[in-house]
C-alpha cells in the first residue's frame, strides 16, 4: 500500500514540505500546481527534488472546467490539457485530476461529458498519460461520484478513470457503499479527508476545515473499506485543506497525517471480510484501564509545598525510589510520584518548564501491544538508562514533550513499586479511591492532534466539543474516555493567553496537565477529613450557593453543608456530581476531588466558569498580576 499526501495539506516551503512528508513515511505526494509556480526552479528540478527526497508525485493536480464546453471554449480547454500534459512530463508524473466542471458556460449531460473524455484518453493516451475524473460536491452538473463514474464507464477508454475523495462523497450524504460496483481498476486515485459535521457552504466547507481522517465526524472508514473492496491498488493520499494546518508546524501535521493514514487503513483491515492489505502489522487499539501513576518534576520550595499539599489532601509518603531522588505518595489506587532528579527527563522538564507533570502512566491491558502500536502510526518510543534494580517499563513520547509509561499485570510490571519504591501497604487516608479524570491544556490547534493521539492508539473516543467560558476569552472542552470510563481525559484547547488556561500554557511554556481529578465514594467524609488535615479548598462565593438553590432543589442543610465545605454540585437526570478544588499551586497546577454518582457521565461543565472566577480572584489576592 503505497501512501501520499496532497502539498497543501501542510504548512512551508516545498522543500520544508517534502523534508517533513518524507520523514514522516510516506511514499509519495499530490503536487499542486501553486507549488512549484511559488517555487524558484523549473518543474523538471521540482521532480528531481521530489525524488531525491524518496519521493513518488503520484498525482498532479488540478484540471479545472475542462468537460461538457462548447466552442470556442472546447478547444481551448483541450489545448490547455496539452500544456498540462508538457508540465507533467517534465515533472515525471503520468497522472492528473480533473475534478468536474463549475464553468458558467459548461453545457452539462452525461454523454457530451463522456464524449469530451474519449476524446482526452486518445491524447492522453499519446502523451503517456492517465486523467482521473473527480465529481466535486459543488460541481456545476457533476456532484456526485456516481454520475462521474457514468462518464467514465461511458467513456470507456484505458487512459480515462475516476478520482474518488471521502470529502466530496461523505459530505453529500450519498451512500459510499456505491462504490463497491466501481471495478476497482477504474478508480485510478483516491483522496482522503475528514470534516467535523458543520452546516455550511459546501465548498467554504471543504476548503477551510477538513481534517484528519479520525479528526472528523465523517465515515471515513466505511467509505475506504468500499473502495478497497472494490479492488482498488493504488496510492492512499491525505488532500486536506485546514487554515489551522496550513498555519501549522509542517512536521507536526505531517506526523498526525501519517498517524490517522495507518490508523485508519488498520481499521479497515479489520473491518472488512476478505481484505489483505501491504501495510505493516499492528496490535489492535488498547484498552486503557485508568491511570496509574501521575509524576511530577519539581525541585526545592515547589517539591515541599507539593508534599506538603499531598499531605492535607490525605496522601502517604509509602515510598522512596532506591537510586534516585523520587518518593512514591499513595492513597486509594493513586500514585503520585514526585521527582526531584536534576537529570533525565524530569529535569529537563524542570528546567524548562518548572514544577509540571512530566511523565503519566497508564495501566493498560498490555504494555508491549500499545508501544507496539504507537510505534507502527509513527510516535517515538521513549527510553532512558536503566539504573541497578529498575524495571524496563514500555513508554512512548507523547505531544508537546511528554512521556507515558504503561504498565500491566501480565509482565509483572505492576511490581515496579516494590523493585524500585520498596512500597509497602497504602494506610488509610481520607477516601480518595482512584484518579477520575486527567485535565489537559493545549493552544487550541493543538486539540486535534491530542484526540488523534488518544483515539488513534487507545480504545477511547471522543465527545463532540463544548466551549466554557473564561471571563478573559473562551476554552474548548472535549473529552476523550475509555467505553467504560476507565480512562478519562479532558482536553482544553485555549485560544487567548489572557484565559486561565491560556495563561497556564504561556507560564509553563506548553506543559499540558493542568489538573488532576481524584475520585471520592463520599465527598463530604472526605472534605472534612482534609479541612481537619488543614487543605484550604479553592472558596467559592455566596452568589455561587444563591444559584444553587435557584437552580436546583436541594435540602438546606445540605446546601449548607456543601458551602461550609466549598464544594461545588451539578446534576442531570441521571445522576448527581460534587466537586471541590485545591487552590492553584507552581504556576496554575491544581487538583479537583470529586465524587460522581454512576449515571453521572459529565465533569461539571456548567460550574467551570465559576471555577475559573474564583481561581482569578485568588490569583489576584495573592497579588500575582492578571496581566
Ligand atoms: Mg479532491
Ligand atoms: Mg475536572
Amino acid at each position: 500500500m503505497k501512501t501520499s499526501i496532497a502539498t497543501v495539506s501542510i504548512s512551508g516551503s516545498l522543500t520544508e514540505k517534502l523534508e517533513a512528508i518524507a520523514a514522516a513515511g510516506y511514499d509519495g505526494i499530490e503536487i499542486f500546481e501553486q507549488d512549484f509556480i511559488a517555487h524558484d526552479g523549473s518543474p523538471r528540478d521540482v521532480g528531481r527534488m521530489v525524488r531525491d527526497h524518496g519521493l513518488d508525485i503520484t498525482l498532479f493536480q488540478p484540471f479545472r472546467d475542462f468537460e461538457g464546453l462548447p466552442e470556442p471554449y472546447r478547444t481551448k480547454a483541450f489545448d490547455r490539457a496539452e500544456r498540462k500534459f508538457d508540465l507533467m512530463a517534465e515533472l515525471g508524473t503520468d497522472l492528473v485530476l480533473y475534478c468536474s466542471s463549475c464553468h458558467p458556460k459548461a453545457l452539462g449531460g452525461i454523454d457530451r461529458a463522456a464524449d469530451d473524455f474519449a476524446a482526452l484518453g486518445e491524447r492522453a493516451a499519446a502523451r503517456g498519460m492517465r486523467v482521473g475524473y473527480e465529481a466535486l460536491a459543488w460541481g456545476r452538473h457533476v456532484n456526485d461520484h456516481r454520475d462521474a463514474w457514468e462518464i467514465v464507464r461511458r467513456a470507456d477508454h484505458p487512459n480515462i478513470g475516476l478520482v474518488l475523495d471521502s470529502f466530496h462523497t461523505l459530505a453529500r450524504d450519498i451512500d459510499p457503499e456505491t462504490i463497491r460496483r466501481i471495478p476497482g481498476d477504474k478508480i485510478f486515485f483516491v483522496q482522503l479527508a475528514d470534516a467535523p459535521r458543520i452546516d455550511m457552504d459546501l465548498l467554504y466547507w471543504s476548503r477551510h476545515f477538513r481534517n484528519m481522517p479520525g479528526e472528523g465526524d465523517l465515515d471515513v472508514t466505511a467509505f475506504m473499506r468500499a473502495v478497497m473492496a472494490a479492488g482498488y491498488a493504488g496510492p492512499v493520499s491525505l488532500e486536506i485543506f485546514n487554515d489551522q494546518f496550513r498555519g501549522g508546524s509542517t512536521r507536526g501535521v505531517a506526523e498526525d497525517g501519517y498517524r490517522s493514514l495507518m490508523a485508519l487503513m488498520d481499521d479497515v483491515r479489520r473491518t472488512e471480510p476478505g481484505l489483505t492489505l501491504d501495510m505493516p502489522e499492528m496490535p489492535g487499539r488498547v484498552r486503557a484501564d485508568g491511570v496509574s501513576f501521575v509524576e511530577f518534576a519539581t525541585r526545592g520550595d515547589e517539591a515541599q509545598s507539593l508534599e506538603a499539599l499531598l499531605e492535607t489532601m490525605g496522601f502517604t509518603k509509602t515510598g522512596t525510589h532506591r537510586n534516585k531522588a523520587v518518593t512514591l505518595w499513595q492513597q486509594g489506587e493513586v500514585r503520585i510520584v514526585v521527582n526531584q532528579e536534576t537529570k533525565g527527563h524530569a529535569g529537563a522538564t524542570f528546567n524548562t518548564r518548572g514544577t509540571t507533570v512530566c511523565d503519566i502512566g497508564l495501566a493498560v491491558a498490555d504494555a508491549g501491544a500499545v508501544t507496539a502500536r504507537a510505534t507502527a502510526l509513527g510516535t517515538e518510543p521513549f527510553a532512558q538508562p536503566i539504573g541497578p534494580g529498575e524495571l524496563d517499563i514500555p513508554a512512548i513520547r507523547g505531544l508537546s514533550g511528554s512521556v507515558l509509561h504503561f504498565i500491566d499485570d501480565r509482565s509483572g510490571l505492576a511490581d515496579v513499586w516494590d523493585v524500585e519504591f520498596g512500597a509497602g501497604t497504602t494506610p488509610e487516608g481520607a477516601g480518595i479511591t482512584r484518579i477520575d479524570h486527567l485535565a489537559q491544556t493545549m493552544s487550541y490547534e493543538d486539540m486535534l492532534s491530542w484526540t488523534l493521539f488518544y483515539t488513534s492508539i487507545f480504545d477511547m473516543r471522543k465527545s463532540p466539543m463544548v466551549d466554557v467560558f473564561d471571563p478573559d476569552g473562551l476554552v474548548r472542552s472535549q473529552v476523550v474516555e475509555s467505553p467504560d470510563g476507565a480512562l478519562r481525559i479532558t482536553l482544553n484547547g485555549a485560544d487567548s493567553h489572557r484565559t486561565l488556561a491560556g495563561r497556564f500554557l504561556s507560564e509553563t511554556f506548553g506543559a499540558s496537565v493542568q489538573h488532576v481529578a481524584l475520585a471520592t465514594d463520599d465527598i463530604f467524609a472526605t472534605a472534612e477529613s482534609l479541612a481537619a488535615r488543614g487543605f484550604e479548598p479553592l472558596p467559592m462565593p455566596q452568589n455561587y450557593y444563591d444559584d444553587l438553590a435557584a437552580r436546583f432543589d436541594i435540602d438546606p442543610a445540605l446546601l449548607a453543608r456543601m458551602q461550609t465545605l466549598n464544594l461545588l454540585y451539578d446534576e442531570t437526570d441521571t445522576g448527581a456530581f460534587f466537586q471541590t478544588y485545591s487552590r492553584a499551586f507552581a504556576g496554575g497546577l491544581f487538583f479537583e476531588i470529586l465524587q460522581r454518582e454512576p449515571g453521572y457521565a459529565g465533569f461539571g461543565a456548567p460550574n467551570a466558569p465559576f471555577r475559573i472566577a474564583a481561581q482569578k480572584r485568588q490569583r489576584r489576592s495573592k497579588g500575582v498580576p492578571s496581566k
